[in-house]
């Protein structure tokens, strides 16, 4: 299928840049006209993932995050988001709920919560390679 419409958007990994990414997405999905809710779910989706380039793929330095969003016709909105920081080297155990390699500060939810506020996450990793995030939405559903 093909998009409605599209942005991307390239950005340092700077912490407060997770608060424009966020509200960068939001606005572009306003013309899917979704409900509260379901804004408030990408967004907290959205947050988890470029906190993640933040913290961990881009951990000791500044790297660029780079952000697409794309509106299909039946309202459905994917988002990526992708870095070229330290990759991940098992996806399926960092997807896991509580694993985290952040230390005490960090719960280990980000991937548990992106899951359960989309329709769809897929996670393309390796060590060295970095990480997309691909997740997905359905807007529009009153
Ligand atoms: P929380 O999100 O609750 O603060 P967390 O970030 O550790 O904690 P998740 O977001 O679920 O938890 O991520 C799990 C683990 O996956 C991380 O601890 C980290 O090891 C790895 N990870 C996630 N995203 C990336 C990324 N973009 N680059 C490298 N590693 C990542
Ligand atoms: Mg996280």
């Amino acid at each position: 299928m093909k998009a409605l419409n599209t942005i991307r958007l390239v950005f340092p990994s700077r912490s407060v840049n997770e608060g424009f990414a966020r509200s960068a997405v939001a606005a572009f999905a306003a013309q899917a006209d979704p409900t509260m809710d379901e804004l408030a779910d990408l967004k907290t989706a959205v947050s988890e993932a470029v906190t993640n380039c933040i913290v961990h793929a881009y951990a000791d330095r500044i790297g660029n995050v780079t952000l697409t969003a794309a509106l299909y016709g039946d309202g459905t909105l994917r988002v990526t988001v992708t870095d070229k920081g330290c990759g991940i080297p098992d996806v399926a155990k960092a997807m896991e709920p509580l694993f985290t390699t952040g230390g005490p500060e960090r719960a280990g939810l980000g991937f548990a919560v992106m899951t359960s506020f989309t329709d769809s996450l897929k996670v393309y990793s390796g060590p060295g390679r970095g990480t997309r995030v691909v997740l997905e939405k359905r807007l529009g559903r009153r």
